[in-house]
């Protein structure tokens, strides 16, 4: 039975882990270790046939963290909105999760059997403080070879246009795969939380650009995983799914998701 807040769902994200390869100064969910918790597979997998066998889920969606750190829990994830006929299969990946091409190799054809058919490939002045950019390359180059859609998705600060130099610095990252020929995504502004608020404050005395993750809880369009199985003020290790669903009633409190 639907829940009348949760009408217009249409998407379903992951949180696979918040362990991260990355140490960016804009992240807005701060500071992150190599390895953690990750999402159960099984259980995920799960709960997207059961969601999606009662609401008319557009978009299933995996991210972290670096979510390939753990690429059997993501590809469980796509191959059941593969096979629930979920249209969009999303990956937001920072590209580095080995520095082994073998295994790079492996989890792109993984990620294509899985039926992932949008890549999302987080590139910027911020990423590649810490992540090298000949991995990344390698990475996009396996999914181009695998054919997965792939865009580029960089982060801007104070605004797309702005002038400053971390800007500056990924207008010549994103120029640096122009030989590639691969797409470039609108990108996010990035907002004032976490490591941002901590490392970036100087740029947001005069802009104030908003979280485009919140949403109203009255009217949920994207149910969120995180990796301990929390969603939904219930855990989907200790209920199942459809009730906690099913008996979920608004808090005061914005829901943040990806959305
Ligand atoms: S912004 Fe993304 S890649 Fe960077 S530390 Fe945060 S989760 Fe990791």
């Amino acid at each position: 039975m639907q829940n009348s807040y949760l009408t217009n769902l249409q998407k379903i994200e992951f949180v696979i882990t918040y362990a991260c390869t990355g140490r960016c100064i804009h992240c807005s969910e701060g500071d992150h270790s190599d390895c953690g918790e990750h999402i159960d597979a099984d259980i995920a997998a799960d709960a997207v046939r059961k969601i999606a066998g009662i609401y008319p889920i557009q978009t299933v969606m995996t991210f972290g963290g670096e979510p390939l750190l753990y690429p059997h829990a993501v590809c469980a994830i796509h191959a059941a909105a593969t096979e629930c006929g979920v249209p969009r299969r999303q990956i937001i990946t920072n590209g580095f999760f080995t520095k082994d091409l073998a295994r790079i190799h492996d989890t792109v054809k993984a990620l294509a059997d899985s039926g992932v058919n949008d890549i999302l490939l987080s590139v910027d002045a911020f990423h590649q403080k810490t992540i090298p950019l000949y991995i990344v390359r390698a990475f996009a180059e396996e999914v181009q070879k695998q054919k997965i859609p792939l865009r580029l998705q960089p982060a801007w600060l104070v605004s797309t246009e702005d002038n400053n130099p971390y800007n500056a610095e990924t207008r010549a990252i994103l120029d640096s795969f122009s030989d590639m020929h691969i797409p470039i995504g609108g990108g996010n502004v990035i907002f004032p939380a976490g490591n941002a608020l901590k490392y970036l404050a100087d740029y947001f005395v005069d802009s104030h650009p908003e979280n485009p993750y919140i949403e109203d809880p009255a009217d949920v369009r994207c149910v969120s995983f995180d990796p301990a199985g929390d969603v939904l003020g219930g855990n989907v290790y200790r209920q199942d799914i459809l009730s906690i669903l099913e008996n979920y009633q608004p808090s005061d409190d914005k829901e943040e998701s990806s959305c």
